[in-house]
């Protein structure tokens, strides 16, 4: 497993360095609650391991991301998000990444619209 970015945001919270507010933990990944939340519920899923974006995910995070995908799920499902509920990987500046650690945005509890704006 590559070593924490001691530059990075989110290897910071996922070490423990700096504070967040866990929503749910498993072996590979930690998610927490965003801190502008763009919706009711919005969670960030995250890798332990440094990962810059979805742009630089390979076959070797294969697993990681399937952990991913399975920690989103459980968190619509401790949060209630029996309607629906979307998930968006931000990749480069057009997108508005901001922070260049892989998370994955688990955003629920109102009607979402589409195309997002
Ligand atoms: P993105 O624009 O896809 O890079 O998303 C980064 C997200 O991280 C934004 O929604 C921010 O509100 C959120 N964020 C930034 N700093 C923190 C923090 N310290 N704790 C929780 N969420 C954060
Ligand atoms: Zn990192």
């Amino acid at each position: 497993m590559p070593s924490p970015d001691p530059d990075c945001l989110f290897c910071r919270i996922v070490a423990g360095e700096l504070p967040s507010t866990e929503a749910a933990s498993s072996e590979r990944t930690y998610a927490f609650h965003d801190i502008n939340p763009g919706a009711p519920t919005h969670v960030l899923v995250v890798p332990r391991e440094h990962v810059t974006d979805a742009a630089a995910v390979g076959p070797e995070h294969a697993g990681v991301l399937a952990e991913m995908l399975v920690m989103a799920r459980k968190i619509a499902d401790s949060e209630g998000l029996e309607g629906g509920y979307r998930l968006v990987f931000n990749v480069g500046e057009d997108s508005g990444n901001s922070v260049p650690h892989l998370h994955l945005h688990v955003l629920g509890g109102r009607p979402m619209g589409w195309p997002p704006g």
